[in-house]
């Protein structure tokens, strides 16, 4: 193979590698938030269902309050009913007791009723908070295997740049020169396999003695369409030539 184009392939290789290396730290943040984002929405659920228990809670007390004071007037009646001196005040009096009884009868039912909501309830919150501690070690453990990548993709970053300087110090300046500029206008890759007959970057069918060229390796060949290198990779088979170019 042309030793240009021999580094030429493993300058490319280095060159993708970085640019993965690259795309994976910069998508690091974002991946990130995405995991504060499911924190937050666990958090949430559980202040959710401590906010509907409180209030729950909170009801209850009010009509505790609301049965202390009916309690109070049907004791104050019971003592009245001691000291009547009519027919009619009796009647009266007792009609005021059945009123009062009956209206600590419905207080205590919704009492009962809400203390049973509210054990639902605080089981609900203890779910919830349950949700958010296996939630929380989940988020940690792909917390810690981001900051792995991170540190992993900034180490290979760390060395690529002495590395490709050393390759491109071993490579002639024209194919350098041709490299930079089809890497420019390629969107980084200048450097790509012909298969069967074809760039397998732009997908354009070569001319069959254009392709017999690159089968060679022994020079430095431009697609004919996107002008990336071409270069036949021999273990990697593909050598097989289109059986007929199509119709013009
Ligand atoms: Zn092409």
């Amino acid at each position: 193979m042309l030793p240009d184009l021999e580094r030429l392939i493993q300058l490319q290789q280095l060159d993708t590698a970085t640019d993965e290396a690259r795309r994976t730290v910069d998508g690091i943040p974002s991946r990130i938030e995405d995991l504060d984002t499911r924190l937050r929405a666990s958090t949430t659920a559980v202040d959710a269902a401590g906010t509907r228990l409180g209030d729950k809670r909170n009801k209850r007390r009010t009509l505790e309050k609301s049965l202390a004071e009916v309690q109070g007037r049907l004791s104050r009646f019971k003592e009245q009913l001691m000291a009547v001196k009519t027919n009619k005040e009796y009647t009266a009096v007792q009609h005021e007791i059945a009123t009062a009884q009956a209206e600590v009868q419905r207080l205590e039912d919704t009492i009962l009723e809400y203390m049973l909501e509210a054990d639902d309830l605080a089981a609900d919150v203890e779910a919830a908070e349950r949700a958010l501690r296996a939630e929380r070690a989940e988020i940690e453990r792909e917390r810690a295997t981001l900051d792995a990548e991170r540190a992993e993709m900034e180490r290979r970053l760390s060395g690529t740049s002495d590395e490709r300087v050393k390759l491109t110090e071993h490579i002639g300046a024209a194919a350098r020169q041709l490299f930079e500029t089809v890497a420019r206008q390629g969107r980084g890759i200048a450097v790509v396999e012909a298969r069967d007959g074809h760039c397998t970057v732009c997908h354009v069918r070569l001319r069959p003695q254009m392709f017999n060229q690159i089968l060679r390796n022994t020079e430095l060949i431009q697609c004919e369409h996107c002008m990336r290198i071409l270069y036949h990779d021999p273990a990697g088979g593909g050598a097989r030539a289109p059986e007929h170019d199509p119709a013009p």
